[in-house]
């Protein structure tokens, strides 16, 4: 038995697909899968959507089978913190003083929500939403007939909108911007969600500035500064996350908007690698470093993670691509529409629920928002991959086949 010891730290998506990559390129040595989550690594996504609406059972929420990290030698270290990291000794201090040593360390530690400070935020029924913990908790809050209040009009804040309320409940949102989704999306797409959520019954107020919070004991309303009572049984507050850093920053590893690594996932100490939302990574596509919030970032950088530690140079080259479902749209978006300077619409979004959107800049394809649309989205995904760029006017004619605007 080889005396290598990987340990990783984190057990969700980026730390299974690690562990499960690291046996797979024939790593010999010991690996440790250290998470503070009391569960095997999970799929967060269906927490705001199938889990929270009782579509989903928590088993089936697992990445993986119960028994796939005893199977592969995988120990899990669940329930478990690590507060420290000794780069000279290459040690780990876990919450409760153990000391484990390892010889490559990967930091798969994630994101953590952004907290804003709301008077009334501690009242009970207020949650934020990122762990099974959370939604354990938001599920005794929510019934038929209960009103919700959602501060934040981005995806998760809407899946979870769109999830009570075909759960029979009253629900507002309360967003702060102008219009819902105006940090990720076009006017187009922003006006489309807009619709579908009012004829399913969601009120949504743009432009608000939510004072406080109020109840006692239990939270009862969200107090807006314009005098409005928006009344609540429970609260979801969806602002955004933060990567987490706080280990790598302890060990003095190279942070700016998340750990940075290199093509290979390697950080500033090439014995540590690092995956998922909190890295900052290149990306050759689109010639720019990202940090990334998706489920498909996490996986394929960990795998890049894992072949770097079994010796296997790889570069990290793919196409970021993510989805969000809501009431009867599933959204697939590939690639990353920031700098876009023209939008081209395939299909009717002003009445129908099926559309793509097509973010070009400069004359270049960037990305496509796909509603009810998976040929759009996957021939989109594979020749933005493969770098082709698209005519504007063959896409938003419905009578020309989508892979005939593409080039070559
Ligand atoms: C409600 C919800 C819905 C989502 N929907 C989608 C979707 O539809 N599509 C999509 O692509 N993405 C979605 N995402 C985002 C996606 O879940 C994340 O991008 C993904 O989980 C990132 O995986 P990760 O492994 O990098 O980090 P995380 O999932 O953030 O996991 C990091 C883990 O590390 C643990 N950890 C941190 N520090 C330590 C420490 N010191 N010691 C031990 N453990 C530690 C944390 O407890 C956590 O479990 C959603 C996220 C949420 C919360």
């Amino acid at each position: 038995m080889s005396q290598e010891h990987c340990i990783i730290i984190g057990g969700s998506h980026a730390a299974a697909a690690l562990a499960a990559g690291l046996r797979q390129e024939g790593w010999e040595g010991k690996i440790s899968l250290i998470g503070a989550d009391p569960l095997p690594p999970y799929h967060r996504p269906p927490l705001s959507k199938a889990f929270l609406c009782g579509d989903k059972s928590e088993s089936e929420l697992l990445i993986r089978p119960a028994d796939f990290y005893e199977k592969n030698n995988i120990d899990l270290v669940l329930g478990s913190r690590v507060t420290n990291i000794d780069r000279e000794k290459k040690t780990v201090t876990l919450h409760d003083g153990g000391v484990i040593s390892y010889t490559k360390l990967a930091l798969t530690t994630g994101a953590k929500v952004r907290k804003i400070p709301i008077e009334g935020s501690d009242l009970g029924g207020v949650f934020y939403l990122r762990d099974l913990g959370d939604v354990q908790q938001i599920k005794k809050y929510i019934g038929k007939g209960k009103s919700a209040a959602i501060i934040g009009g981005g995806y998760i804040g809407l899946e979870a909108a769109a999830s009570m309320r075909k759960m029979g409940m009253n629900v507002t949102v309360l967003e702060a911007m102008p219009r819902i989704l105006q940090r990720v999306t076009a006017p187009e797409i922003s006006a489309f969600y807009a619709r579908v959520h009012q004829e399913e019954g969601v009120e949504i107020i743009t432009e608000a500035s939510v004072k406080a919070i109020e109840g006692s004991g239990d939270v009862n309303a969200v107090a807006l500064a314009d005098g409005r009572s928006i009344p609540a049984d429970i609260v979801i507050i969806g602002v955004g996350v933060l990567p987490d850093v706080e280990l790598a920053e302890q060990a003095g590893l190279e942070l700016d908007n998340g750990i940075v690594v290199d093509e290979y996932a390697r950080t500033s100490d090439h014995d540590i690698v690092a995956a998922g939302d909190c890295t900052n990574h290149f990306n050759p596509i689109y010639g720019r470093r990202l940090r990334l919030e998706s489920v498909q970032n996490a996986s394929d950088q960990a795998k890049i993670a894992a072949k770097t530690l079994c010796g296997n140079l790889t570069e990290y080259r793919a196409l970021p691509w993510f989805w969000s479902d809501q009431f009867d749209l599933k959204l697939q978006i590939a690639g990353l529409s920031q700098g876009f300077d023209q939008v081209v619409t395939r299909g009717d979004y002003a009445n129908t629920r099926s559309f793509a959107a097509f973010y070009f800049q400069d004359g270049k394809l960037l990305a496509v928002d796909a509603i009810n649309r998976p040929k759009e989205f996957m021939l989109s995904k594979r020749f933005l991959a493969e770098g082709k760029n698209a005519d504007p006017v063959k896409l938003a004619d419905e009578s020309v086949e989508v892979k005939d605007a593409f080039e070559g």
